[in-house]
């Protein structure tokens, strides 16, 4: 059972899916083609994530509800643009005996902005701010893939209404801010798109998403920001009384974070041939404590770690790995595998010392501590861990773009797995013509940082509009 047997970059497929198994992350078995069970490991990290997540809605007003998993086909067609773009995806429960057919929740819009209509009847009751987390469910039909592309959907939505066109604008600063505190933990490398118009989220003036860079070149996509303007509040009748006293249509904006895109991300970008390399705040063993048995000093040994364990258990989800049918060779083996950040080594020397050997699992390094200084060191290596990881992703998000000024150079670009960036006249046949060719979508143009465009459309030569990138998705 050797997961180094497969390399993450050489063949990312069959690392990925030999990991998530063997770590106890996820069993892509379940015979419903797109359905996953999450086992101990996953299901632990994905809600991690999602208390991170929480905690920052929380902290900037948004309240917490559980609305229902199903919509009728009437209101679930009300907004002409969303249900054009979900339509041929959504999962429908037929009732039977001529009853409506019931709309499983592809997201929620169609099924909170009744009830918002509801609730809002003044500017005083504005700004409305609500999040669930929530399966969602799409009925994909390109081939599936265990976190990334998945028929049960385990995410955040947020869903926002205002009074102005200025007050949405500044619900979307707010919602990336988010969305960049909790990546940034879990040291994700991403870049933030400006989604081109033929790709935005179906009903919305403009989508903002996060890309995550993904070893096998093809980007994953993690979050997405969406700005409705009045299109929703228009069709679901979202008015209220204004501060003058006439009657407006309101401003909405909605957001949605993918979980386990996100565990796949932390997956993908930070493990190794080894194994997992987990962010201290997910990891669920945070320190494993292995003793290293010696001729007639077991009982010593023992009770050392037993009380190394007492200290840092305090602070740590820390396991005693006192197993005595495996060899400490074996258990190094396991926790590296399993990604715990870090892993402390007590044998006889360290007895005698009253210290322990503490190695990192981001970058292997083993160090010398004492006791009394143990309970800082750890402190200490895990911000390094946490900082560490973050800022290995990033380098590594920008090290794989590259400039192309030809559908060829595209071409070569995304056989490297890399990302190409380009300069684009804005016309969807342009981009259709670069997919087709070339392989890989207009992911939009970086909403982080301004890029202005100085030659022709690398596709048809007209002048273009946009600097974008273009990388193959999941
Ligand atoms: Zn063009």
């Amino acid at each position: 059972m050797s997961v180094s047997a497969t390399k993450k970059f050489e063949n990312f497929s069959a690392w990925f899916d030999d990991l998530i198994l063997k770590a106890r992350i996820a069993d892509n078995r379940f015979p419903v083609k797109g359905f996953v069970v999450y086992m101990e490991n996953g299901a632990f990290i994905m809600d991690q994530i999602k208390n991170l997540l929480e905690q920052e809605l929380e902290k900037t007003g948004h309240k917490r509800m559980y609305f229902p998993l199903v919509t009728s086909e009437d209101l679930f067609r009300r907004e002409a643009e969303h249900i054009k773009g979900f339509s041929k995806e959504v999962f429908v429960i037929d009732q039977g005996s001529g009853e409506q057919k019931l709309i499983i929740r592809p997201t929620s819009e169609t099924i909170m902005y009744p009830m918002f209509r509801l609730w809002i009847r003044s500017h005083a009751d504005l700004p409305l701010k609500v999040y669930q987390s929530v399966n969602v469910y799409r009925r994909e039909t390109k081939a599936t893939r265990a976190l990334y592309r998945v028929r049960e959907i385990p995410w955040n939505e947020a869903h926002t209404v205002h009074e102005s066109p200025s007050d949405a604008e500044k619900q979307i600063r707010e919602a990336l801010e988010i969305y960049q505190r909790v990546l940034r933990r879990l040291g994700i490398g991403y870049m933030i798109f400006k989604r081109p118009d033929f790709d935005k989220f179906a009903g919305a003036v403009y989508s903002l998403a996060f890309d995550a860079w993904n070893p096998d070149g093809k980007v994953n996509q993690v979050a997405t920001i969406h700005n409705l303007g009045k299109n929703f509040a228009k069709a679901y009748e979202i008015e209220f009384e204004k501060r003058d006293g006439s009657r407006g249509i309101a401003y909405q904006t909605c957001y949605g974070f993918g979980f386990s895109r996100v565990l796949a991300a932390i997956i993908a970008q930070h493990g190794d041939d080894r194994g997992l390399v987990l962010p201290p705040i997910v990891a669920p063993v945070q320190v494993v404590i292995i003793p290293i048995p010696f001729k007639g000093q077991e009982k010593q040994i023992y009770e050392y770690a037993s009380k190394i364990k007492e200290e840092v258990s305090k602070k740590w989800r820390t396991v005693l790995d006192d197993r005595e049918d495996i060899t400490p060779g074996e258990k190094f083996y396991h926790w590296e595998l399993m990604g715990a950040p870090i892993r402390i080594e007590v044998g006889p020397r360290e007895v005698a010392e009253y210290s322990a050997t503490v190695a990192r699992r981001d970058t292997l390094e083993r160090i010398k501590v004492s006791f009394n200084e143990l309970g800082d060191k750890i402190e200490e290596l895990m911000k390094s861990i946490e900082a560490n990881l973050l800022e290995r992703s990033q380098r590594m998000m920008m090290s794989l773009i590259s400039d192309a000024g030809s559908i060829e150079d595209v071409k070569k670009i995304l056989k490297e797995r890399r990302i190409a960036r380009i300069e684009w006249c804005g016309d969807i046949e342009c981009a259709e013509r670069l997919k087709e060719e070339a392989g890989g979508e207009v992911r939009g143009e970086r909403y982080d940082i301004a890029e202005t465009p100085s030659g022709p459309c690398i596709v048809c030569g007209r002048d273009a509009k946009f600097v974008v990138y273009v990388a193959r998705a999941y």
